[in-house]
């Protein structure tokens, strides 16, 4: 606590330090920037501040781990997660928080194991992926081929029929790695394959599965399909190196159980000018019934509650609405952002901007922002620059995320918060996303950035080249 309370007395110095009069000559923007006033500066120095001293996130967050763990959509943590939110957010006294009810789909994983058969007996550790079929209490037995792309699935083509395909793909980034979890079973299945395994997406293991959703392609027969650990896939690559017969025993009693309901989470800050006009903070509360999803995305509901709450700490409440929502069936389904749109339609112009946080819960870096509006870049550029005494002052391009995807789709502009996240693949989706995964310094200042670049955004005098009113 001394450490914090110094760190912030300095922040504020610094803050102060920079301030105009003391400005080096010639380097003014050719007009004066609304956000980069000395009070501009004051409030942002106070907002880290109060952040940087207050513990009820972090203990709000160990809560949600602790005593409620994980929350894939259909839980019922899930929903005891949800009531809980709503509560404590009219404990906080937030403005018009509400439960909005989504339907979502109800996946349950079932006992589940891969067991190898030959040329060794040996269980390997593994999850079945998100939305996979089950194999039935019989499982699936069946010879295993390695590939390590699809090119090689391809040249393979009916070879693999009857057997089980196992994707031992290295991983390079997420986005290049995820298809074959996404979409590597009905690949397989087009040529016949009866399950697959896909090598755990992420860049080191500590025999760590990473589970996730796959998406059927309709056209083909629905086969099950396993996360195995890097550990695992790359066993069986060597053994077949070696041309040894790999068999092996996949057995998952997953089922897919009709839609069940629950409800995004949406408290305000309400705007004292512009009330209707709503600058939107995003975060998604369900889990993989792994750890207890604290990073993913447990973290980013705490941030952007965390943000509101603190600037009504503060008795800073903007001209316009900050509204934050933690969706439901990120995951999974994606239904918590698709009925958000569809329940908000009518207001859908009155949503400004939409940030969302759903990287982990690191150090922050800045913003990266989708917009064609260069006077919202260069609004949220002088914003950021109130965030460089914590690091966390960087505009990039090409921001977004999956709850906001909905929204941006019709023209909002949308960014995410960018965040240290180069280990946040070794927990996503694991039994490893758990609290002691995430430093308290870091949620701190995540929720300090946050709160100062939608307080900013939401007080501007005036909204950039829309013709919004003053
Ligand atoms: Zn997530």
């Amino acid at each position: 606590m001394r450490y914090l309370a110094s760190v912030a007395v300095s922040l504020l110095l610094a803050t102060v330090m920079v301030t105009p009069p003391f400005a080096v000559a010639g380097q003014q923007p050719a007009s004066p920037s609304p956000v980069l006033t000395p009070e501009r500066r004051e409030t942002a120095g106070r907002i880290i501040g109060a952040a940087l001293v207050d513990d009820t996130g972090w203990n709000r967050l160990a809560y949600i781990g602790d005593r409620i763990g994980h929350r894939l959509s259909g839980s019922a943590a899930l929903e005891k997660a949800i009531v809980w939110a709503a509560d404590e957010m009219r404990r906080d006294g937030l403005d018009n928080v509400r439960t909005e009810k989504v339907m979502v789909p109800h996946w349950v994983r079932g006992a589940e194991s891969a067991t190898l058969l030959e040329p060794v007996e040996r269980d390997l550790s593994m999850l079945g992926l998100g939305n996979s079929v089950g194999t039935g209490p019989e499982g699936v037995t069946a010879d295993v081929v390695v590939v390590s792309n699809y090119d090689e699935l391809e040249r393979l083509g009916e070879a693999v029929r009857g057997k089980i395909v196992c994707y031992n793909v290295p991983y390079t980034d997420y986005g290049a790695t995820v298809q074959y979890r996404g979409s590597g079973a009905s690949r397989a299945a087009k040529h016949g394959a009866v399950a697959v395994l896909v090598r755990s997406v992420g860049p080191v293991s500590l025999d760590t599965p990473h589970t996730g959703a796959l998406r059927y392609d309709e056209a083909v027969a629905k086969i099950p399909a396993a996360a195995i650990t890097i550990e695992g896939a790359e066993t069986l690559g060597r053994m077949q190196s070696r041309g040894e017969r790999l068999r092996l025993r996949l057995v998952m009693n997953a089922k897919m159980l009709p839609d069940v309901e629950s409800a995004n989470v949406v408290a305000e800050l309400k705007g004292l000018q512009y009330p209707d006009q709503i600058i939107l903070l995003a975060a998604h509360y369900d889990s993989w019934d792994t750890g207890t999803g604290s990073h993913d995305d447990a973290g980013g509901c705490i941030q952007i509650w965390e943000a509101i709450r603190l600037l009504k700490k503060l008795g800073l409440r903007p001209k316009r609405t900050i509204r934050v929502v933690l969706y439901t069936n990120e995951e999974n389904g994606l239904r918590g952002g698709v009925e958000y749109l569809a329940t908000h339609r009518a207001e859908l112009a009155n949503h400004l901007l939409a940030v969302e946080t759903d990287s982990g819960t690191f150090k922050p870096e800045g913003l990266a922002l989708t917009t064609t509006n260069e006077g919202l870049r260069a609004l949220m550029a002088d914003i950021m620059s109130l965030l460089e005494p914590i690091g966390a002052g960087k505009l990039a391009a090409n921001g977004g995320g999956a709850d906001i995807g909905p929204l941006m789709r019709e023209g909002v502009p949308g960014g995410n918060l960018d965040v240290d996240s180069s280990t946040y693949f070794h927990y996503h989706h694991t039994h490893a996303d758990t609290l002691d995964k995430i430093k308290p310094i870091d949620l701190k200042l995540c929720i300090a950035a946050l709160a100062v670049m939608v307080y900013m955004a939401a007080d501007v005098a005036v909204w950039p080249s829309t013709g919004k009113p003053a």
